[in-house]
C-alpha cells in the first residue's frame, strides 16, 4: 500500500497522541456506518493504547449499527447534553471523523466549534472549512474509515489494531462502498480489506448486520415508496421519491428505515440520477445518488443547503414537502447539461 498521507501531518497526529491523556473522538449527526466505524475504529485503538477516550455525537445511531463493539459507550448529546459539555471540555484532544463542515454537527457544532483544544479532522468530503490542527482531507477515499486505516497504518499503529477496532474500520468501508460496489475500483481497499480481516473480523456479520438487517415495516415502507411514490423524469433521467409524514407514520418510521432507498432507482437502466425526499420532525431530509460523475453535490449544495460527494450527497430543505419538491423541479432542467453525451436507452418496461 502506497503512502499517500503527508508525513509532516502524520508526525503531528503521532505527536498529538502522545501529548494527550483525554481524548474525544466525534462525527457528523444522523450518523452512518463510515462516522461510527471510523469513531468506534479509533476509540478501540487509541484504548488499547491506554488512553481516556469518549466517543461524542450528535444524536442516535440507527439501530442497524448497534451491533458494533463500544456502541453501548457512546455518549449522545441529544441525551446527555451536560456529560457531552464536560467530555469536550475536560479534552486535551479532539477528532473530529466524517464530516467536512461544523453545520453537519447540528446542536453539537458550538461545543466542538468552541473547545480550545487541540484538533485532528480525518474526513473524505470535499472542501472542509474546519478549523484544526491537523487535516486529513481526501477526497478520493472510498471513506473516512478507509482514511483512518491510512493514517493509523502510517503512524505504525497496525499492531496495535485489535478486533474490535478493525470490525468497526471494515463497517465503515463496506457502508460506505456498499458493500464494494461503489468508490471501489482502487485495488489498494482489497488490501486494506485484507489486513482488516487478519485480525479475524467476521465480513459476513457485518453485512449481514448493517446491510441486511430490514424490519418487516421497513421492507414495506421501502416496496411503497418504489410503488407509489416514485416518479421518473425522462429528460432528465431523474427519478425522484417522496415521501411525507403520514406515509412514514403508515409503516411506523423508524431512524435508519429507508437507508439504502435512494439507491434503488439507479438499478433502472437508463436513469443517471436518483433524489429522495424525507419529511422529517424539524425539516425535509434530502438524499441523493447519481452514476457517470453526474454531480448530484451541486444540486444538494445549491438548493438544499447542504453537500457530500460528487455522486452521494445530501441537505436539508426547511419548508414544506410540497416546497422542497416544487424548488427541485423548477431547477432540475438546469442540471440536464451535465448529462453524459451519450446515454444508455431509458428501460422503462
Ligand atoms: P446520505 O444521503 O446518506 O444522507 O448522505 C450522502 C452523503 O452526503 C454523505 O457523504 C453525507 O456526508 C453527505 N450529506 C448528507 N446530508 C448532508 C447535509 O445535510 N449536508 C451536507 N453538507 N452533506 C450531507
Ligand atoms: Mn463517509
Amino acid at each position: 500500500m502506497k503512502n499517500i498521507l503527508n508525513s509532516e501531518d502524520v508526525n503531528e497526529f503521532k505527536r498529538l497522541l502522545d501529548k494527550h491523556e483525554r481524548i474525544v473522538l466525534t462525527c457528523h449527526m444522523r450518523p452512518d456506518g463510515d462516522a461510527i466505524g471510523s469513531t468506534l475504529g479509533l476509540y478501540h485503538l487509541l484504548k488499547s493504547l491506554g488512553k481516556e477516550v469518549n466517543v461524542v455525537i450528535p444524536d442516535r445511531i440507527p439501530r442497524s449499527l448497534s451491533f458494533l463493539p463500544g456502541a453501548k459507550e457512546i455518549v449522545v448529546h441529544t441525551q446527555y447534553d451536560p456529560y457531552c459539555s464536560r467530555l469536550v471540555n475536560e479534552a486535551g484532544l479532539i477528532i473530529m471523523c466524517d464530516f467536512n463542515t461544523a453545520k453537519r454537527q447540528g446542536d453539537l457544532a458550538p461545543l466542538i466549534s468552541g473547545a480550545a483544544c487541540d484538533k485532528i479532522l480525518i474526513d473524505h468530503h470535499r472542501e472542509p472549512d474546519i478549523e484544526c490542527n491537523v487535516m486529513f482531507s481526501y477526497p478520493e477515499m472510498s471513506s473516512a474509515c478507509e482514511l483512518t486505516f491510512r493514517v493509523i497504518a502510517a503512524a505504525g499503529f497496525y499492531s496495535a489494531v485489535n478486533l474490535e477496532s478493525a470490525t468497526c474500520l471494515l463497517t465503515g468501508i463496506i457502508t460506505d462502498t456498499q458493500n464494494f460496489t461503489v468508490n471501489c475500483n482502487n485495488p489498494e481497499i482489497y488490501e486494506i480489506m485484507m489486513r482488516l480481516l487478519d485480525k479475524g473480523v467476521d465480513k459476513k456479520r457485518i453485512v449481514d448486520e448493517a446491510l441486511k438487517s430490514t424490519s418487516f415495516d421497513a421492507l414495506r415502507l421501502n416496496s411503497f415508496a418504489l410503488l407509489e411514490r416514485l416518479t421518473i423524469f425522462e429528460r432528465s433521467r431523474c427519478a425522484l421519491i417522496v415521501l411525507s409524514k403520514e406515509d412514514l407514520e403508515q409503516f411506523k418510521y423508524q431512524k435508519g428505515d429507508t437507508e439504502g432507498l435512494v439507491n434503488m432507482p439507479l438499478n433502472i437502466r437508463g436513469i443517471v440520477y436518483s433524489v429522495f425526499m424525507r419529511e422529517d420532525s424539524d425539516c425535509i431530509k434530502v438524499s441523493t445518488r447519481s452514476k457517470f460523475d453526474f454531480p448530484v453535490c451541486d444540486i444538494c449544495k445549491d438548493l438544499f443547503n447542504g453537500g457530500g460527494h460528487l455522486m452521494a450527497a445530501g441537505g436539508e430543505f426547511y419548508g414544506t414537502l410540497e416546497q422542497c419538491r416544487e424548488v427541485f423541479l423548477e431547477h432540475m432542467q438546469d442540471y440536464d447539461k451535465h448529462l453524459p453525451a451519450r446515454l444508455d436507452k431509458l428501460e422503462l418496461r
